[in-house]
């Protein structure tokens, strides 16, 4: 069998009791087949950067998984749709949000996934809950990029 290999998920919500909504996602990927979630970030708010909308919710979990990455963003799509999400245009506000940014050391490059995420370097509510947990992982020159967006620790 496959070793278990670290990965990092973002959660984002802000629709319908956004916090309610990241813990209840911890506990749905907590629940998962095959994945063992190890830590939890503290809960940030920040305001919506691509996005429109109340403030979002936001925190970072570390995994253990032995699902390959397509398996495992195709598990938390399912908890995406679970929690409701609609999409009628793109960027438009969602109940919740989830996305797989570190992979173990992989880099995945296919037309439906991209590892590391790529637009985790340039947001300040991926990079200081991800830096909670592994703060090796998030370079000072990303974190002091992103120093003037609002994220706060809830
Ligand atoms: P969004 O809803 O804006 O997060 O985008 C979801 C889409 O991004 C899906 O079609 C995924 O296949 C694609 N995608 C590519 N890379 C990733 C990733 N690392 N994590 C989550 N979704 C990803």
């Amino acid at each position: 069998m496959r070793d278990p290999v670290s990965a990092y998920i973002g959660l984002g919500a802000n629709l319908r009791e956004p916090a309610a909504t990241v813990l209840g996602a911890m506990d749905d990927i907590a629940a998962l087949d095959g994945v063992t979630l190890s830590r939890r970030s503290s809960l940030y708010g920040s305001a919506p950067v691509d996005s429109s909308g109340p403030d979002y919710v936001n925190a970072v979990v570390e995994v253990q998984t032995r699902l390959t990455a397509p398996q495992l963003l195709a598990q938390l799509q399912g908890i995406e749709e679970k929690s409701g999400r609609e999409r009628p245009y793109r960027n438009a506000p969602r109940t919740l949000d989830l996305d797989l940014l570190l992979y173990g050391d992989a880099t995945i490059l296919s037309a439906s996934l991209v590892v590391p995420h790529p637009r985790m370097n340039s947001r300040a509510f991926v990079l200081r809950p991800l830096a909670e947990l592994v703060p090796e992982r998030v370079s000072a020159a990303s974190l002091q990029s992103v120093m003037d967006q609002a994220a706060w620790r809830l």
